[in-house]
């Protein structure tokens, strides 16, 4: 069921982003696209395999490990894009390559502290809230910077960009800001930390054209691809 259902969605969302980018100027291939399969069954990652993603994403541990217990971690790029709680830190290197939602200078300090050092430095994206949105998470806007840079010079964190997830809203003034803002920010980090990485991690199934017209470097898309979750 989920092979046939990408049959059809996986070419029509390669072709969107594709567009987009045309549209934006920019080259396709700068655009991972990353498959969430959360609230999918092991099919469904199966399936996305076969058909050849490679970088699939989860937003919770629990799901994350589960997923990660039956496939492996072999010839899949798993990202973490939901809230990490700190006292699920230490849950995190086991399973996730890339980590998108580090979203407090005390998470970041907890994911540093408890890394044992026989591990590779874990991939972390810095999560912004630049919709200004009570019920999100991530780094106030006005703070994000100062923070962000503090945040990322812990030892043991590859600072690789910045993710942030726009409001849902049709209003396409709104989800520009929100991923404009976004862009800026990370100009500014990387004038004061060059090594700083480039990624953008924004765009979900509604505002997946505006976010790559933006910049963005990862979409991450569940519905388009699997339909709606059980
Ligand atoms: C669920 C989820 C997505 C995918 O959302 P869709 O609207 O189904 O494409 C992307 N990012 C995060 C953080 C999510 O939790």
């Amino acid at each position: 069921m989920y092979a046939t259902k990408l049959n059809e969605t996986l070419p029509r969302v390669r072709e969107a982003v594709a567009e987009a980018a045309r549209t934006a100027g920019r080259d396709p291939s700068e655009i991972t696209l990353v498959a969430v399969t959360k609230g999918h069954p092991e099919e469904a990652v199966r399936a996305a395999l076969d058909a050849g993603l490679r970088d699939l994403g989860e937003n919770r541990v629990s799901e994350l490990e589960e997923k990660v217990e039956r496939v492996g971690r072999d010839g899949v790029r798993w990202h973490m894009v939901g809230h990490l709680q700190r006292r699920k830190a230490p849950r995190i290197f086991g399973v996730a390559d890339v980590l998108h939602s580090v979203d407090s200078v005390r998470l970041a300090e907890r994911l540093a502290r408890v890394r044992e050092d026989d591990r590779p430095p874990l991939r972390v994206l810095f999560q912004v809230n630049t919709s200004g949105e009570e019920a999100k998470y991530g780094f106030e806007e006005d703070a994000a910077l100062d923070h962000i840079l503090e945040a990322s010079a812990l030892p043991g964190l590859r600072p690789e960009g910045l993710m942030t997830m726009a409001p849902l809203t049709d209003d396409e003034a709104v989800l520009r800001r929100t991923f404009s803002r976004l862009r800026e920010l990370l100009g500014e980090i990387r004038r004061e930390r060059p090594d700083f990485g480039e990624e953008l991690s924004m765009g979900m199934t509604n505002d997946l054209r505006i976010a790559v017209e933006e910049g963005s470097t990862m979409v991450r898309i569940g519905t388009a691809l699997f339909g709606e979750r059980p």
